[in-house]
């Protein structure tokens, strides 16, 4: 991804010099291309930091997916519970979007837990 990050800057500084030089030109059609081009190089350079966000996204997501994994989560009284921590994490998050939710502790009933994040709330 760095390699497409600096090829897409190489492009547009070279896009740039050609540019000065086209626009020294009478040709209007060449002038067309190159602002064309320009707005291609642009939409380009765009996608790869959109794809540079995603991927750190994902990357994100991997490592807390590996943590929770290591961490040997185990489902009990309707949560789950990780054996290094002694706060709940919300089933209904992880279930269903691999979102680590821990329990809020102020929850209004004993033996229930409660979860800010989706007010989910076990039985
Ligand atoms: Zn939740």
């Amino acid at each position: 991804m760095q390699d497409a990050i600096s090829a897409i800057g190489f492009l547009y500084q070279s896009y740039k010099t050609v540019k000065d030089i086209i626009d020294q030109t009478s040709n209007l059609e060449l002038k067309q291309k190159i602002v064309d081009m320009g707005i291609q190089i642009l939409d380009l350079k765009e996608s790869i930091h959109g794809y540079r966000n995603k991927i750190d996204i994902l990357e994100e997501e991997i490592k807390r997916i590996k943590y929770l994994s290591e961490k040997e989560l185990e489902f009990k009284n309707g949560a789950y519970f990780s054996k290094d921590e002694d706060s709940a994490i919300c089933p209904n998050c992880w279930d269903n979007n691999r979102q680590y939710t821990r329990m809020r502790y102020d929850s209004i009933e004993q033996d229930r837990f409660r979860f800010p994040n989706c007010r989910y709330m076990t039985d």
